[in-house]
């Protein structure tokens, strides 16, 4: 088992740049998801980690022993892709058994360890019962367990699972991914998972990463990632429904500070939300910036609930069997206020006061495009 660690990696494919000087840390036993938008470089980082791509520059170690030139077979990593390579001559025993069979292993097992090994880690991922069928015979949720069954049938330095859940259904996601938190806990190996999907990447990870063009636009704790997003990308690729992000203004008016949204509405700052807002003017330079805040720390009544809250007209209300989500529409976009209740006294169109609970409003520098 190895810590793995990037120093300072880029990649170009051509002229292209994947990844821009990217370092990270896996610790033994650390589950650590790199979550991020197609195209974001994702797969590029496990193939050079795998040793499947050359780096263009800087350094992978495993535990502290240089990697670079070591090929996949050397650096003794166990992969599954979201694209099956499976063998379709072969039945799925064969297949999750053949790691155990390449020449040159030095650990042989008699035909009976190995068939308890296979079983094992059949058992554990729930298709032991599938072992005699051939891949055509098999859903693609089937074959995407058969692939991390023959992932995890050899003792490894680390795992790297690309997308290794994506088309499984719901039910079957939640009990692989129940299976793959025991795993690494029971192993102690580290595993590096991507996703697109960021709902795993919280559940799953003791660390993880958001990755936007090839560089981490934060990386922490999925605790740190929610409830502290760095930057608005972050913020707006991590919940659901989406973060808010809401252009405005910084101004003064008779001494007291505003977020002003022209045409909308004007939210009062004071103590460390002044000082949030302040911080951001003084890093961006500029006066216009953007408020985030999460669905469910926006309250709406038909009642004025408080001296800050503003008045607003409902654009649409969506019903969902846990939640309500009410959407406003602004100039230029639109924000949306989520609740657990039926909020049943609430029709589109009625005129309602909304209110934003400071402590969780985030300033940020407007990096991404939100109109609408
Ligand atoms: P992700 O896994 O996040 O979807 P990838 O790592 O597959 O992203 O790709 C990152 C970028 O590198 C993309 O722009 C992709 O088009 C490009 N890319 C990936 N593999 C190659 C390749 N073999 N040759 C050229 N460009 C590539």
């Amino acid at each position: 088992m190895a810590e793995v660690r990037l120093v300072n990696v880029s990649k170009k494919y051509g002229h292209k740049l994947a990844i821009n000087d990217l370092s990270f840390d896996n610790k033994e036993g650390d589950f650590f998801s790199i979550v991020g938008p197609a195209g974001a470089g994702k797969s590029t980082i496990l193939k050079m980690v795998a040793g499947l791509e050359p780096v263009t520059s800087g350094e992978i170690y495993f535990n502290n022993t240089l990697v670079n030139e070591l090929s996949p077979k050397e650096r003794n990593v166990a992969m599954a892709f979201e694209t099956y390579n499976l063998y379709s001559h072969f039945s799925v025993y064969d297949n999750i058994a053949f790691p155990l069979r390449a020449p040159g292993r030095r650990e042989k097992l008699t035909p009976a360890e190995e068939r308890k090994r296979v079983e094992e880690v059949a058992d554990f991922l729930g298709i032991k019962r599938l072992l005699d069928r051939k891949p055509v015979q098999l859903s693609g949720g089937e074959k995407q367990r058969v692939c991390l069954s023959r992932a995890m049938i050899r003792r490894c330095e680390c795992f790297l699972l690309d997308e290794p859940i994506a088309h499984l259904d719901a039910r079957l996601k939640f009990s692989t991914q129940a299976a793959l938190k025991r795993l690494s806990v029971k192993l102690g190996t580290a595993i590096i998972y991507v996703t697109h999907d960021y709902r795993e990447a919280l559940g799953m990870s003791d660390q993880m990463a958001v990755l936007r063009k090839g560089s981490f636009e934060q990386m922490g704790t999925p605790e740190e990632i929610y409830n502290h997003p760095a930057t608005d990308f972050v913020a707006n690729f991590v919940g659901d429904p989406p973060c808010n992000l809401i252009d405005g203004r910084i101004v003064g008016d008779n001494g007291r500070t505003s977020f002003k949204v022209d045409g909308a509405f004007s939210f009062p700052l004071g103590g460390e939300l002044l000082e949030k807002a302040d911080a951001t003017v003084k890093k961006t330079g500029v006066n216009d910036i953007r408020l985030g805040i999460r669905p469910a720390r926006v309250a709406v009544s038909k009642e004025k609930i408080s001296d800050r809250c503003f008045p607003l007209p409902i654009y649409a209300i969506v019903r969902r069997p846990q939640s309500t989500v009410i959407t406003f529409e602004l100039e230029k976009s639109f924000f949306r206020a989520s609740s657990e209740e039926a909020l049943l006294d609430l029709e589109m169109s009625d005129q309602v006061w909304v209110d934003f609970n400071p402590e969780h409003i985030f300033f940020f520098q407007k990096t991404i495009d939100i109109s609408k």
